[in-house]
């Protein structure tokens, strides 16, 4: 097993950006054998349903993923669609969710979110982004997120944290905010990637890439990955 020690201090270089589609294409091959993001994991376990793939991903913000997988299967056991959900009050569902971050303002977007399903949607989750914003609690990241893999759609790129950051590392965009990363990522990256840039992205953030001490030293990019922004790369023996 790598051990892992404290950080050696990374030396700049004046690498070319990588190429995004080769790029995605090895780190697609590379995270075959890795733990998927709790959301795919939970689409994967609840055969993409919808409602639940968005409430997940509202949980997930700013949570680790064992908590977001285990608040989502605690309150779906309890409230699997959006009728049930709304029904529940408010301090059940904090109980069901918590210790997720935010759990007090996550509960209450997400009952009235699942009020809103029920009213206005006949109990569906809306399939545009411009419907998905107007639920509380839902921006970019959780719209897109939820279109791409709750409706399998390929028109969406999906950036969190990980994917804002390991683009600006790759060279590929050069942004201060995840919602500029979006919008570059649309011009730079070939059409067919769009969908699947996240899961990439993620994963290879997640075990690999991560924010503090990047494992340069055993991913499969060092030597040709100009890892922008990288100040400290974690050290492997
Ligand atoms: S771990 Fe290092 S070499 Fe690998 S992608 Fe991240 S910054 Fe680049």
């Amino acid at each position: 097993m790598l051990k892992k020690t404290r950080s050696a201090v990374a030396v700049p270089t004046l690498r070319p950006p990588l190429p995004v589609a080769p790029t995605l294409k090895r780190l697609g091959v590379a995270i075959r054998s890795m733990e998927l993001p709790a959301i795919e994991k939970i689409a994967e376990e609840l055969m993409g349903d919808a409602f639940q793939v968005l409430i997940s991903t509202m949980l997930s913000a700013q949570t680790k993923d064992p908590v977001t997988l285990a608040a989502s299967l605690r309150l779906f056991a309890v409230a699997a669609d959006p009728a049930a959900l709304a029904r529940l009050p408010l301090a059940r569902i904090e109980t069901l969710i918590y210790p997720v971050s935010f759990y007090r303002n996550k509960a209450v977007h997400l009952k009235e979110t699942a009020r809103i399903l029920v009213k206005d949607f006949g109990g569906q989750v809306p399939t545009t982004m411009e419907a998905l914003l107007t639920l509380p609690g839902v921006g970019r990241k959780t719209a897109n997120l939820t279109l791409i893999v709750a409706c399998r759609s390929q028109d969406n790129i999906c950036v969190d944290t990980h994917v804002h950051r390991i683009a600006n590392r790759f060279g590929w965009v050069r942004t201060r905010t995840p919602e500029q990363t979006e919008r570059a990522l649309y011009e730079v990256a070939p059409r067919r990637w769009w969908a699947t840039i996240n899961l990439h992205l993620v994963t290879w953030g997640q075990h690999v890439c991560k924010p503090v001490f990047p494992q340069c030293g055993r991913c499969i990019l060092n030597g040709t990955c100009p890892k922008l922004g990288v100040v400290r790369e974690g050290r492997v023996a």
